[in-house]
């Protein structure tokens, strides 16, 4: 069941939002060459304790994590640890944090010092495509509209979507209903009514979408290796359209 938010509950998760987007910026201003990602986890844990917030992930399904960090291949859910980042990796840092009850999902690529050419190329049109998709998320438009912006636009730049991983709503809980793709058919799909609140991320690859998890049971990469994106709001659809509420 897709449930609705009331303007009292997305006043909560607007601050929600705000904290994770906070703890996100955090994280993203400490990705240098020769810092580990152990370390960017452990600025992000804090700050989000710091605002009196929990930490969404850690405990996740067993996630030991307060974020997940994904460098360059990696595509989702990277454990952090004692990897040191190098000049030029893409590193993609996914938050979430709950305020009174309500919670909130963001994700950035960031890079450590000067990326290459295809990164930067394959970041931007990946940071696009889900603003592509936030102009559709108005009252009226459907599901589809959502995954449809994001495939198009990408696949237009010759970058691939990745299938197997979706955004989700999200409320009380980090992953309710309904399921969010990154590809689909305009038009298609659930109606998007005010007080849904969706989070859209797309996970986009540098070649081919086709993707495995490694023996650790967390972390995705590309099968080639190709480089991937991830960039993710937490979005209301309202009256007056749609508000991203993982602003700072
Ligand atoms: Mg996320
Ligand atoms: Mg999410």
């Amino acid at each position: 069941m897709v449930t609705l938010k009331t303007s009292k509950e997305l006043a909560k998760m607007r601050k929600a939002g705000s904290v994770t987007a906070q703890a996100l910026r955090a994280g993203g201003e400490a990705v240098k060459p020769g810092v580990t990602t152990g370390e960017i986890n452990r600025i992000i844990h804090q700050f989000i304790l710091s605002k009196g917030a929990k930490p969404s992930f850690l405990g996740y399904g067993g996630f030991p994590a307060s974020a997940c960090i994904s460098v360059n291949d990696e595509i989702i859910h990277g454990i952090p640890g004692k990897r040191v980042l190098q000049e030029g990796d893409i590193v993609s840092i996914d938050v979430g944090a709950i305020v009174d009850g309500y919670q909130g999902d963001s994700a950035w690529t960031f890079v450590a010092g000067q990326p290459s050419q295809a990164a930067q190329a394959l970041m931007d049109a990946t940071e696009q495509s889900l603003m592509e998709a936030i102009k559709v998320m108005l009252p009226g438009n459907r599901l589809g509209d959502i995954g449809h912006a994001v495939q198009s636009y990408v696949e237009a730049r010759g970058f691939g979507v990745v299938r197997e991983y979706v955004g989700h709503g999200i409320g009380r809980e980090m992953h309710e209903e309904p399921e969010v793709p990154n590809y689909g058919r305009a038009g298609h799909g659930v109606r998007l009514v005010p007080g849904m609140v969706l989070a859209v991320e797309p996970m986009i690859t540098e070649k081919s979408p086709a993707c495995k998890v490694l023996a650790d049971d967390w972390t995705v990469v590309t099968v080639d290796h190709g480089l991937a994106a991830h960039f993710e709001h937490t979005i209301a659809i309202t009256d007056n359209g749609p508000v991203i509420l993982t602003l700072p």
